[in-house]
């Protein structure tokens, strides 16, 4: 099977490998960006790998997306020691959370807010109306936790209230392992003395980029086509089934090709816009009602050799934009440059909002005063480099259900076809969900069909992907 692939993130090389290592199909993947890896790769700044905000390797990774992982990258893949720390209320936290330092460090009110709250929720009863990421919040997490931590986070995050996210957005997003939820369980069994969460992670020595970037070079070796600077412009049913994929080059030539068979994992909304004949317009005003945040990435190096020793710094308060704050040499254990380090922050948004259009100097001071703000000491700024990604996160705002129903039944009626990855099913998902979307949707070709009620299993098992921060 000729199988055209759209999209050359972790879903697009996954599959793409995947088709050739099996050798159920041909593979030709269409990247409008000259890389791989989608918003989970990375490009060298200033002598320095660095990735598109904090990106890490969950353990949770099914072990046989591990293992392959493993034997791409052989000892590059490093095993690392979580050590990051939020703030919060104030004070600065450990995360992994450890009980005792909660204990110490947490703020005396927030603290016994949360425990008389855990308190609460045994006697409390669950509110009757219409449930929204709100409502799911309070009752799972407690009022203090809420206020002070899951709510300004994600007005930060997303650029909505929290009772105009949907229900859905609380039950997939905050996950058993997400932070409010272990500062709750934390809390709520002291005087604990293990650290709550995963205490590790795996990260590649060049970057988190280089997962996407092997698993395209070992494809391309074993005979898929990588059409990188390709931005599909148009896609059109074939006339004897398949179909014919049209993609811009980076030179402005056109390249076509003809396939059996479409994955896409570009966002669902961008595939129908580029359909020919257009769908119906219930379609794409079904298209027109689903949101992605973007995001603005803001790289400052650093005159220092490093400016903490940690990995990431979480922010979810009101007090400053920016949600994260990663630091690439205490994730990769490289040490040079020796006199400088990178950090990278991050800053959600809409493409309609004053910081999208900052310059890269004006953004540079934005963050340095952030963190300065917070009583951080910032060497001097010795170079400013900034990113922006138009799609991050799918948003879940209240009714995004029915939009999403609506291109979801149009896509699945499509003919050899599917659309996965974290785009193109609108879900907040981590690079091993996208890569085990990429193994099922190959695992589902054979004998030059598609079998959609193998696939339908799947997208049951995918809802049960739990995102780790
Ligand atoms: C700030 C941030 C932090 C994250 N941290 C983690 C983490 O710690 N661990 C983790 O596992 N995951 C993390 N993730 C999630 C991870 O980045 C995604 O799960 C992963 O990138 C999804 O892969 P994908 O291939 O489904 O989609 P994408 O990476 O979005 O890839 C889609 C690709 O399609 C291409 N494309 C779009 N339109 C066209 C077109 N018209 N023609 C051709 N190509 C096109 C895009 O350029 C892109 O390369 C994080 C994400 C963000 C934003």
């Amino acid at each position: 099977m000729k199988v055209a692939i759209l999209g050359g993130g972790p879903a697009g090389v996954g599959a793409a490998h995947r088709l050739r290592v099996t050798g159920r199909g041909e593979a030709d993947v269409f990247e409008a960006n000259d890389y791989v890896g989608g918003n989970a790769a990375s490009f060298e700044l200033e002598g320095q790998f660095v990735d598109f905000g904090s990106h890490r390797l969950h353990p949770a990774c099914d072990p046989k997306i591990l293992s392959d992982i493993e034997g791409l990258l052989g000892s590059e893949l490093l095993r690392r020691p979580r050590h990051g720390r939020i703030r919060l209320r104030g004070k600065w936290i450990h995360f992994p959370l450890k009980p005792v330092d909660l204990l110490l460090r947490l703020d005396p009110g927030f603290a016994t807010g949360a425990m008389l709250d855990t308190v609460r929720k045994r006697f409390g009863r669950r509110g009757s109306g219409e449930e929204t990421f709100a409502t799911v919040l309070r009752a799972q997490l407690g009022e203090t936790i809420c206020r002070d931590f899951y709510f300004p986070y994600a007005r930060k995050l997303w650029g909505l209230e929290p009772e105009q996210l949907s229900a859905t957005q609380a039950y997939r997003r905050v996950a058993a392992n997400s932070i409010p939820k272990l500062i709750r369980k934390v809390l709520g069994q002291l005087p604990g003395v293990k650290p709550v969460g995963f205490s590790h992670f795996f990260y590649p020595k060049e970057g988190f980029g280089s997962i996407s970037r092997r698993y395209a070079d070992a494809a391309v070796e074993a005979g898929a086509r990588l059409h990188l600077g390709h931005r599909v412009r148009r896609v059109t049913p074939a006339a004897d089934g398949g179909w014919i994929v049209e993609a811009d080059g980076p030179t402005g030539e056109e390249r076509r090709v003809e396939a059996d068979f479409m994955f896409s994992t570009l966002p669902i909304s961008v595939l129908a816009r580029l359909m020919d004949p257009a769908p119906e317009p219930t379609v794409l005003e079904a298209a027109g009602g689903l949101t992605y945040r973007s995001m603005v990435l803001i790289y400052l190096t650093l005159a220092s050799n490093r400016f903490t020793e940690f990995d990431a710094h979480y922010f979810p308060g009101a007090e400053v934009p920016i949600t994260r704050l990663s630091e690439t040499k205490n994730y990769s254990l490289v040490d040079e440059p020796g006199e400088r380090t990178t950090v990278c922050a991050e800053l959600p948004c809409s493409p309609e909002d004053t910081v999208w259009g900052m310059s890269d100097e004006d953004l540079g001071t934005l963050v340095a005063d952030n963190l300065r703000s917070l009583g951080l000491d910032v060497p001097e700024v010795a170079g400013v480099h900034v990113r922006r990604i138009r799609y991050v996160y799918p948003v879940y705002a209240t009714g995004y259900e029915r939009h999403f129903d609506v291109l979801d039944r149009w896509a699945s009626e499509l003919p050899d076809m599917v659309s996965f990855g974290r785009q193109g099913l609108f879900a907040h998902d981590n690079t091993h969900h996208a890569l085990a979307m990429s193994y099922a949707a190959v695992g589902c070709l054979g004998d030059g069909e598609f079998d959609r009620q193998r696939w339908a299993a799947h997208r049951r098992e995918f809802e049960s992907h739990v995102v780790e921060d």
